[in-house]
Parts: structure tokens; C-alpha cells; sequence
């Protein structure tokens, strides 16, 4: 199979990621085979290629927003439906229709947990001690084909085209799952510090819980964006949003946007980081604090978050905004992220 791989962190000018021929690989027990349809591009991926993040492997396939057919799965318990015999049997297009499961799935960055530690046992899937992240601690969807744990794989709503579902998966769950640290309710006043992928699809959410969206950002097109997608109020990342905000979400990987979201609070407020990596915090006057406002970081996902935004994108009918590149083109694909250089989502299909 194709597939898109990269041995040594490094800037991605230097296109670290290099087109590969790869053996396809074969599904544990307890593990499907996906056929890749589209491979939604997150700033993680470059976080990971760039070595922001340790490499773990000394060759990694990037790509944790992955839309695929399952074709294979590697043990028949998976499925008792089917009755398929154990080994590499390939799902027949007659098998999937009568089959519970769902042929076409997504997989995102969380790709399994322990199932024992502390956090599992609490149902935090997302604070896991030993979780598997997807392209970064196993292969992922930068390629032709992919395995993931086969309770790690969500439904794609029916509606939905594997092309605008990928960017889902990640930008789309773990926005929603910052809207719920952040603790929004229906009709706040909301902040969006920075609007790339994951931001353009927070505020559908944010409109169909009738809130009021305050968006702070650098990029002139996304400033446009943020007005065509019903933003309130729209500025730059200098400016102040003209209200207090009852919360805020940042996604920039910068600390000096958390403590301008921090000052745009009221009483009470919370900032929620979406953001993996970091650059500092910097110090702050504990009165931007004070009046119980508080900062919190957002971890990775739940299962629950997959399932509930999910079906939510499906009843709101969100559709992102999305930018085709090819496998050959995935060193581009994330220069393009990393400039800002897109208006929503940049999506590979292979
Ligand atoms: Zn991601
Ligand atoms: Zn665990």
C-alpha cells in the first residue's frame, strides 16, 4: 500500500514525509482493517512530524482523522454476526448491509486505552495512563490503508461524505469536548481565540445551542470566515472582545492567547486550552484570575464525546469547510496548516 511515513522530526519545509510502498498490514485480534477513504490533517500531525512530540517509533505513519471501510476484521468475536472465519477474510460488499457493524467508521487521535487504570475505571477514557494515540504511538491514515482497535472506531453518520466527515474526528470532537470543560451553556457569550479547523466547526454547535460567538483571530480570511459563519463580533488577535465573555476557548498553541482570553472573562468564567502543545504561559497579574475564573486544559477525548458530537454534527447537519490534498501531497497539506494558509480543514483522500 501507499502511504505517507517520515523517520526524523523536522521542519516541514524540509518534507520530512515521504511516499512509501508498504506491506498492508493485518489486523490482531480485537483490530479492524480500514480501507482509507479521507484523512482529515490536524496541527498535532505537525506537532508530531516537526518534533514538538518525541518521536516513539523510528518510522511513523501520521493521520488520526481517518473515515474507512472496514474490509477486514482480525477476529471473528468482533462480530458474531457475521460468522466470519478468523484470519484475513475480506468483507464482501453482501456481508456489510445485514452486518451491526458499521461498515463505514471513523477513528480519531484516542485509539485505545488500557480498560484498567484509574482513569478507565472512572469512564475517563481520556485521561488514560497507557492510551494508544493514533499516528503518533501507532500508524495512522496518512496511507491507503489502516488498523484500529475495533472499540475504538465511531459510526460516520450516514449523511455524511467520507470527505467532509474526516475533519470530524478530531478538529470537530475535540471542539466539542472543549465547549463542555469550558462548561457552555445554551445562550452564553462565547470567545473562539484563533478559528482554524477545529474553531469553524465549534461555533455550528455553538449556533445551535443559541449562543453568542465572540471570535479573535490573526488571519484575515478567517476573520471572513468567522463573519460567514454568523460570528457576532470579529477582531484581531489584538483586539478586545466588547463584552465579558462567560467562556472562551483557545487554539492557538500560544500562551500569550490564553491570557488574553483569561482578561476577556467575567466573574466566574473559564478558559478552556484546546491545544496539545504550548509554547509558555507567561506570567500573569493574579487579578486576571481572581473572582474565580478559572484556566483548564483540554485532554484528548472520550469515547462518549465521539458518539454524542457525532450525532449531534449529524442532527445540526454540519458540513466544514474542507481542502482536498492527495497522498503525494501531504507535506503540503500541512505547511498549508501551518501557515494558515486554508480556510477550514485540509483533508487527504488517497
Ligand atoms: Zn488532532
Ligand atoms: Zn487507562
Amino acid at each position: 500500500m501507499k502511504a505517507a511515513a517520515f523517520t526524523t522530526p523536522q521542519p516541514i519545509a524540509n518534507r520530512p514525509l515521504k511516499i512509501e510502498d508498504l506491506p498492508i498490514p493485518t489486523p490482531a485480534p480485537n483490530q479492524v482493517l480500514l480501507r482509507v477513504l479521507a484523512c482529515g490533517v490536524c496541527r498535532t500531525d505537525l506537532h508530531i512530524v516537526e518534533g514538538e512530540l518525541p518521536p516513539l517509533h523510528d518510522r511513523i505513519i501520521p493521520g488520526h482523522q481517518i473515515v474507512g471501510e472496514i474490509v477486514e476484521i482480525g477476529d471473528a468475536r468482533v462480530e458474531p454476526a457475521l460468522s466470519l472465519p478468523k484470519g484475513r477474510t475480506l468483507l464482501s460488499d453482501r456481508a456489510a448491509p445485514n452486518s451491526v457493524v458499521p461498515r463505514r467508521v471513523g477513528v480519531s487521535w484516542l485509539g485505545g486505552t488500557d480498560g484498567t487504570c484509574l482513569y478507565c475505571q472512572r469512564g475517563e477514557d481520556n485521561l488514560c495512563d497507557s492510551p494508544t494515540f493514533t499516528g503518533y504511538s501507532v500508524n495512522g491514515g496518512y496511507a491507503e490503508y489502516a488498523i484500529a482497535r475495533a472499540d475504538f472506531v465511531f459510526p460516520i453518520p450516514g449523511a455524511l461524505d467520507p470527505f467532509h466527515a474526516a475533519p470530524l474526528l478530531c478538529a470537530g470532537i475535540i471542539g466539542f469536548r472543549s465547549l463542555r470543560v469550558a462548561g457552555v451553556q445554551p445562550g452564553e457569550r462565547i470567545g473562539l481565540f484563533g478559528f482554524g479547523a477545529s474553531a469553524h466547526l465549534a461555533i455550528a454547535v455553538l449556533q445551535a445551542w443559541n449562543c453568542e460567538v465572540y471570535v479573535s483571530t490573526r488571519g484575515g480570511s478567517h476573520r471572513k470566515l468567522a463573519v460567514s459563519l454568523g460570528a457576532t463580533w470579529v477582531g484581531t488577535e489584538k483586539d478586545k472582545p466588547p463584552v465579558e465573555l462567560d467562556r472562551a476557548i483557545t487554539f492557538a498553541p500560544s500562551g500569550d492567547v490564553v491570557i488574553a482570553a483569561l482578561s476577556s472573562l467575567r466573574k466566574g468564567g473559564v478558559v478552556a486550552i484546546n491545544a496539545i502543545h504550548l509554547d509558555r504561559i507567561p506570567e500573569f497579574e493574579y487579578k486576571l484570575l481572581w473572582g474565580e475564573r478559572q484556566i483548564r486544559s483540554v485532554a484528548n477525548m472520550t469515547r462518549a464525546d465521539a458518539r454524542d458530537f457525532l450525532q449531534l454534527a449529524a442532527e445540526i447537519k454540519l458540513r466544514p469547510k474542507v481542502t482536498r490534498f492527495s497522498l503525494d501531497q501531504a507535506n503540503e497539506a500541512l505547511a498549508a496548516v501551518k501557515s494558515d494558509a486554508i480556510d477550514g480543514a485540509a483533508v487527504i483522500v488517497p
